[in-house]
């Protein structure tokens, strides 16, 4: 009989203890899926290369780039270097946020974006205009 119990016990505590821990875990991501944009920042997926949560990030089935294995034509291709977490763009120049590029004087501007000609961002992320 006590036997018996116990095993009840076993069989149950687990799933009852596994239904708030979901929950909250849910509630966490919600969470973070609301926090606000910081302005002046793209945020590119380093595992996919594309702009992190947008619809193409890590996307079933886009094709892969043979030599950096991100997204083929992705921001992120071939310019992310290997990284093991996402990296943030700078919006105001398509650089690197906080490389030595980023925002520099005297570079050329693409005449189609707007953004550093051959940055990482140029023709792939939108320019946003700096509020002084
Ligand atoms: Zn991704
Ligand atoms: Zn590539
Ligand atoms: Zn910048
Ligand atoms: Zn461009």
């Amino acid at each position: 009989m006590r036997r018996r119990d116990m095993l009840k016990a076993a069989l149950f505590a687990p799933a009852a203890m596994m239904i708030p821990s979901l929950g909250t875990t849910a509630d966490a991501a919600e969470e973070r899926g609301k926090k606000k944009k910081e302005p002046g920042v793209c945020v590119l997926c380093y595992k996919c290369g594309q702009v992190k949560g947008s619809e193409l990030c890590c996307k079933a089935g886009a094709e892969k780039c043979p030599k950096c294995g991100l997204h083929k034509g992705s921001p992120g291709c071939c310019r992310l270097g290997g990284a093991k977490k996402a990296v943030r763009l700078c919006t105001y120049c398509g650089q690197i946020k906080g490389s030595d590029k980023c925002c520099k004087k005297g570079t050329v501007e693409c005449d189609k974006c707007g953004l550093d000609k051959g940055s990482p961002g140029c023709c792939r992320i939108k320019k946003e205009e700096k509020t002084a």
